[in-house]
C-alpha cells in the first residue's frame, strides 16, 4: 500500500504519543515536521535558524519552507510506500502541496478540547535520548531517566496560547477539508492513552 496517513489534531493532542504504536502496526515511517524543524534548529542550518522566530512563539513556519522540507523527505526510499505525517499538513495550502506529491488514504483527528491542551503541553517533557513523551502527571517517567529529560522552549503557557489560536485559525479548517474527501476519521483524544490508541487500531484494520 503506497499510501500515507496523516495525524491530525491541536498541539498536545497526543499525535506523537500515538505514532509509535501506528508505525509498528503499518511499517510506515513516522515524518514530524515539528522534530524536522527541531533537528534543523539543533544543526544550525539556515532552515532551522528562519524556522528559530516562529517557533519559539508558537507561530506557524511559512508554507514554502515547510513544503520544501516535506518534498525532500517524500524523495527519500523509505517513503516509497507511504508515511505516517505528524503536525504536517497545519494549513490548506500545505494539504494542497502534500496532494501533488503524495497519496493519503486516511486522516486520523485526534479530538481534544482547549481546556486540556495547556496542561498537557506545560506538563509535557522528553527524553533527548530515547525520544520517548512523558507527562509529569499523566505518564510520569521513570526514576533513571528524571534527571534528563528535557523541556521544549515553547511549551510554555503563552506559546500554546499563540499555538492554539494558530490552530483554529489556519488548520482546524483542514478537518472540512478531509472530510469533503470522505477520509476524516475521528478519536477521542480525551480519554486514557490506551484507550485512544484502541480507537486508533480500529482505524487501521
Ligand atoms: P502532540 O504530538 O499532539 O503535540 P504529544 O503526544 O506530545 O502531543 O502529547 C502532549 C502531552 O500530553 C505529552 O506530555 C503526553 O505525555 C501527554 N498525553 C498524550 N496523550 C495523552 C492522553 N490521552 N491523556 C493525557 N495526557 C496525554
Ligand atoms: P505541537 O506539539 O504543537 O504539535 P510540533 O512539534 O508539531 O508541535 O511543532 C512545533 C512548531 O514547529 C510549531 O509551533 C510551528 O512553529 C512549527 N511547525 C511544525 N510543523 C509545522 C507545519 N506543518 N507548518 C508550519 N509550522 C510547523
Amino acid at each position: 500500500m503506497s499510501e500515507s496517513i496523516v495525524l491530525f489534531g491541536p498541539p498536545g493532542a497526543g499525535k506523537g504519543t500515538q505514532a509509535e504504536a501506528i508505525v509498528a502496526a503499518t511499517g510506515k515511517p513516522q515524518v514530524s515536521t515539528g522534530d524536522m524543524l527541531r533537528a534543523a534548529l539543533t544543526a544550525g542550518t539556515v532552515l532551522g535558524l528562519e524556522a528559530k522566530k516562529y517557533m519559539e512563539v508558537g507561530e506557524l513556519v511559512p508554507d514554502e519552507v515547510i513544503i520544501g522540507l516535506i518534498a525532500d523527505r517524500m524523495n527519500q526510499q523509505d517513503a516509497r510506500d507511504g508515511v505516517l505525517f505528524d503536525g504536517f499538513p497545519r494549513t490548506i495550502p500545505q494539504a494542497e502541496a502534500l496532494a501533488e506529491i503524495a497519496s493519503v488514504s486516511l486522516v486520523i483527528s485526534i479530538e481534544v478540547p482547549d481546556e486540556s491542551i495547556v496542561e498537557r503541553i506545560v506538563g509535557r517533557r522528553m527524553d533527548p535520548d530515547t525520544g520517548e513523551i512523558y507527562h509529569v502527571n499523566f505518564r510520569p517517567a521513570p526514576s533513571e531517566v528524571v534527571g534528563r529529560l528535557i523541556q521544549r522552549k515553547d511549551d510554555n503557557e503563552e506559546a500554546v496560547r499563540t499555538r492554539l489560536t494558530a490552530y483554529h485559525s489556519q488548520t482546524s479548517p483542514l478537518a472540512d477539508w478531509y472530510s469533503e474527501k470522505g477520509i476524516l476519521k475521528t478519536v477521542n483524544g480525551n480519554q486514557p492513552m490506551d484507550d485512544v490508541a484502541a480507537e486508533i487500531s480500529q482505524l487501521l484494520l
